[in-house]
């Protein structure tokens, strides 16, 4: 990822929107990307089934957390987790930990 973005990292938000922090781990060091508040704040509520996940930014549905990635986001006041599937997630899929998406996919979001 370019380091010299400052827009959202996971919208079209442009340069100067406030923004804050989403953290997670990549392949040996800890990531960080500059998020807006309408994506830090984004939440699709979880599927009632067990061990079933939605992605917070689509909604699509994965029957294994591992195969999102979550950030940690920090925003003025607002702290908070994020989990997103590769669409969603700048980068693609935080790679140590987490899992082939398709393997765990269990639902796309209606168009
Ligand atoms: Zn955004
Ligand atoms: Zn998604």
């Amino acid at each position: 990822m370019q380091q010299t973005l400052t827009g959202c990292a996971f919208c079209d938000a442009p340069p100067g929107a406030e923004t804050g922090e989403a953290h997670t781990w990549g392949q040996d060091e800890r990531v960080t990307h500059p998020v807006c508040v309408d994506c830090a704040i984004q939440v699709e509520p979880d599927p009632d089934e067990r061990d079933h996940f939605a992605c917070d930014g689509c909604g699509l549905v994965v029957d294994a957390l591992a195969a999102l990635t979550r950030f940690r986001v920090e925003l003025g006041h607002l702290e908070g987790p994020l989990q997103l599937c590769e669409h969603c997630s700048p980068g693609g899929l935080a790679t140590y930990w987490t899992r082939d998406l398709k393997e765990h996919l269990v639902a796309t979001p209606a168009e």
